[in-house]
């Protein structure tokens, strides 16, 4: 199925961007991944060789991973847009609005637990808010996307901590909590909780599991 919309995708016209692209860059890593990564746009690299996260923002995102024993195998990792925009320019709303069917069918189809969103423009997508990343990054949310119930979790992108040194030590705390938000039981299904005979308790408020009351 990722692999049928990867194909679909490999030859969209939607936008002005198919112009200038090498190559679309849909996403890669595991197809079941609990944990799913959403970064902004390609990048030289990226667009070069159709992966996401192989530049020097990609390598830091590697380096963040090992730190919590992860690999990029172990996860997904796919971006709001999936070609380049020229000049690394920033996404465009109209560019936005015609490339993410693709992410939201991504996240339909991978069914993370957790999806962290990495900078602005991800997180305000898949949030839906327009509160931008300093306010809350960090900060976990439950969310349905896709029909499945998952765990935002917005990160500043990996990008921002190559400009900005001292962004790194808040990345490295930010990624430092992923472990334990995968283990928090995040809701049933919406498809599924309609089906359950005996109601299940409701799972404690995430800020309670996590021993912060
Ligand atoms: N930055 C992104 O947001 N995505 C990439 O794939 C590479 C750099």
């Amino acid at each position: 199925m990722l692999d049928a919309l990867r194909t679909e995708a490999s030859a969209c016209t939607r936008c002005r961007l198919h112009e200038g692209r090498t190559q679309v860059v849909f996403g890669n890593g595991h197809p079941d991944a609990d944990l799913m990564f959403v970064g902004e746009a390609p990048g030289f690299h990226e667009d070069q060789q159709g992966i996401p996260f192989v530049g020097q923002a990609g390598k830091l995102l590697d380096r963040l991973l090992e730190g919590i024993g992860l690999t990029r195998a172990d996860v997904y990792v796919a971006n709001v847009l999936k070609c380049r925009p020229p000049g690394n320019r920033d996404p465009m709303p109209d560019e936005i609005e015609q490339c993410e069917p693709y992410l939201f069918r991504q996240i339909e189809l991978i069914r993370p637990k957790v999806v962290a969103t990495l900078g602005n423009f991800a997180t305000k997508l898949l949030s839906g808010k327009p509160t931008g990343i300093t306010r809350v990054h960090g900060i976990e949310q439950e969310t349905t996307i896709g029909g499945s119930r998952v765990l935002l979790y917005p990160i500043y992108h990996p990008a921002a901590a190559l400009y900005t040194p001292a962004m790194l030590k808040v990345l490295e705390e930010d990624f430092a909590r992923i472990p334990a938000l995968m283990e928090l039981e995040v809701g049933v299904p919406v498809s599924l909780s309609a089906a359950v005979a005996e109601p299940e308790p409701e799972p404690e408020p995430v800020a309670v599991q996590l021993g912060l009351f």
